[in-house]
């Protein structure tokens, strides 16, 4: 059976009603179960894939690894025109792949197009990096002798993805990781396999063309099992891994344990600060941006809005009268800003999130409720609450913006930091005084410190990732890549002394 009308683009990017989920050596296969991927919008099936088993684990992982041995040897730059034509398929495929990412994962279709436009940014960057992979030279202070550092690869890198950026998270890691000379083992998320499957057939295809082995990108469908082998595996010294900061610590602890390196990405819990003096209009277009945007469903999303005791109620206000226009439909529609949340299970957590912020004493402003439809729709929420609650330390991932009140600058600051994450954070202010305060020692302890921006939208040309429980990684630009390689100190004597054994007789 073929794919009914609406799903028929799919066959364009390599997706078919029944697919294999494990790219093994080259070849499509998948021995582990047999899952439904589903819009979020209705619901219903768009196609099915057989998930990796562990055998097919094994099997691709030891094409992986040698394959490694292989790209290594290529020249960088070398790699960086096979990522540059990875970025030009990627090109001729973006509505595809965008309009594919919108129905798998449930956000608008700009945002789904965006996501993939950000890949292709991420391409272009690492061609870029493919040139300056530069060590350096360092004054060594024995005579005759010169230290350098040298950048090498490390081998094969883990990535482990997260359902709400299907395609962008890969980008990040797997562009650097390439041009910096390692082979790929990819997990996407378990609901998002679809996404999987069209991205590794594009990459395998430029790999192909270029008589590569496509074991250089590998990629699993599956869920914790395979993440956990990976994490285990001690072919894989470093594993990226994006996901909730629970998983993120088992991972961590796992790949400690046999001393891997840990890449992590993990939840945020953002603020955005409205000081008195702020441009208001500025910030509450921001807020409805970064709270609403992805349904809430951001690792950046708005989750805490610090609004200063004097304009609490002009932004209150104008924020309620803001949410009343928010379209919410299908993601593929035009005009829509809300689409559904990812699955029926995000949709019961918001239910229950909501329960528990009524029993700490939140009072709901507008939203609170699921909506009666076929699909994962919520209403976009706002919360007024004490920032002591216990709740409003979590991140839950939805439409729900809480609403706190602070006296001044400095309260604001702590409030921002009084969370276990430290992802994003955001000031509105004119204040020149604050606004070097904020990004200082004493401000916002954040991996990502906006002002009179919302927290999310993040350049791909800055290192993205944030302190505490977000995981300490850095991903994508600045010098993110320096995390996928491993640094030699190596001191070369050209000389015929050894300084140090000076004095020391070692006969003839
Ligand atoms: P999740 O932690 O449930 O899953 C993430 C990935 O981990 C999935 O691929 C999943 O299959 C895998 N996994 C599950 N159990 C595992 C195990 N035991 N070992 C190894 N892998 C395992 O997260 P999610 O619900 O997909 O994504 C939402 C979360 O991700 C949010 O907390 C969000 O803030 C976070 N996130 C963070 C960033 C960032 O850059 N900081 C970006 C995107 C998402």
């Amino acid at each position: 059976m073929g794919f009914a009308k609406e799903y028929e683009f799919l066959t364009e990017i390599g997706i078919e009603p029944r697919n294999s989920g494990a790219f093994v050596n080259g070849v499509w296969k998948g021995s582990g179960s047999v899952v439904s991927s589903v819009n979020p919008a209705n619901n219903k099936t768009i196609a099915e894939v057989v998930e990796a088993s562990s055998q097919d684990y094994e099997e691709g992982i030891k094409a992986c690894y040698e394959a490694s041995k292989i790209w290594m040897q290529l020249p960088a730059p070398k790699r960086g025109e096979i990522v540059r034509q990875i970025g030009d398929a990627l090109r001729t495929k973006l509505q595809y792949l965008g309009r594919l990412l919108s129905l798998e994962m449930g956000k608008i279709l700009p945002e789904g197009i965006g996501e993939v436009q950000e890949v292709i940014d991420m391409c272009d960057f690492a061609v870029g990096l493919s040139r300056q992979l530069n060590g350096s030279v360092i004054p060594s202070e024995r005579p005759n002798h010169m230290m350098l550092e040298m950048w090498n690869p490390l081998g094969v890198v883990g990535v482990i993805t997260a359902f709400n950026f299907p395609c962008a998270v890969l980008g990040w890691n797997a562009c650097i990781a390439l041009v910096c000379g390692n082979a790929v083992v990819w997990k996407g998320a378990p609901t998002t396999p679809l996404i999987t499957i069209a991205m590794t057939k594009l990459v395998a295809e430029v790999l192909e063309k270029n008589s590569l082995p496509t074991a250089i990108f590998t990629s699993f469908c599956g869920g914790a099992e395979i993440g956990q082998a990976i994490s285990k595996d001690t072919r894989i010294p470093l594993v990226s891994f994006t996901g909730s900061s629970k998983v993120g610590q088992m991972v961590q602890q796992t790949v400690s344990e046999r001393f891997g390196k840990c890449l992590l990405e993990l939840s945020g819990n953002n603020a955005l600060i409205v000081m008195d003096d702020a441009d208001i209009q500025l910030a509450v277009r921001s807020v409805l941006f970064a709270a609403v945007g992805t349904a809430g469903q951001r690792c950046t999303t708005c989750r805490r809005l610090l609004v200063h005791e004097k304009i609490y109620d002009s932004v209150v206000d104008k924020l309620l009268e803001a949410y009343k226009q928010v379209k919410v439909g299908d993601p593929l529609e035009n005009g829509t800003l809300l689409g559904p949340l990812h699955t029926k299970a995000s949709r019961e957590n918001f239910e229950k999130g909501i329960k528990v912020i009524k029993s700490q004493g939140g009072k709901i402003l507008t939203g609170g409720s699921v909506i009666e439809s076929e699909g994962n729709f919520v209403q976009p929420t706002i919360v007024e609450i004490s920032p002591s609650a216990d709740v409003v330390k979590e991140e839950l991932f939805g439409p729900v913006l809480y609403v706190l009140k602070f006296k001044d600058f400095k309260e604001a600051v702590e409030i921002n930091n009084s969370v276990p994450q430290g992802l994003s954070s955001s000031i509105f202010t004119r204040s020149h005084e604050l606004i070097f305060k904020w990004i200082g020692p004493q401000g916002s302890d954040c991996g990502i410190v906006n002002v009179n921006i919302p927290t999310n939208g993040a350049e791909i040309g800055g290192a993205f990732g944030g302190e505490k429980g977000t995981g300490g990684g850095r991903e994508a630009g600045s010098d993110s890549w320096k995390q996928y390689m491993r640094r030699s100190t190596c001191t070369i004597n050209y000389g015929s002394e050894l300084p140090l054994a000076q004095g020391i007789s070692f006969g003839n």
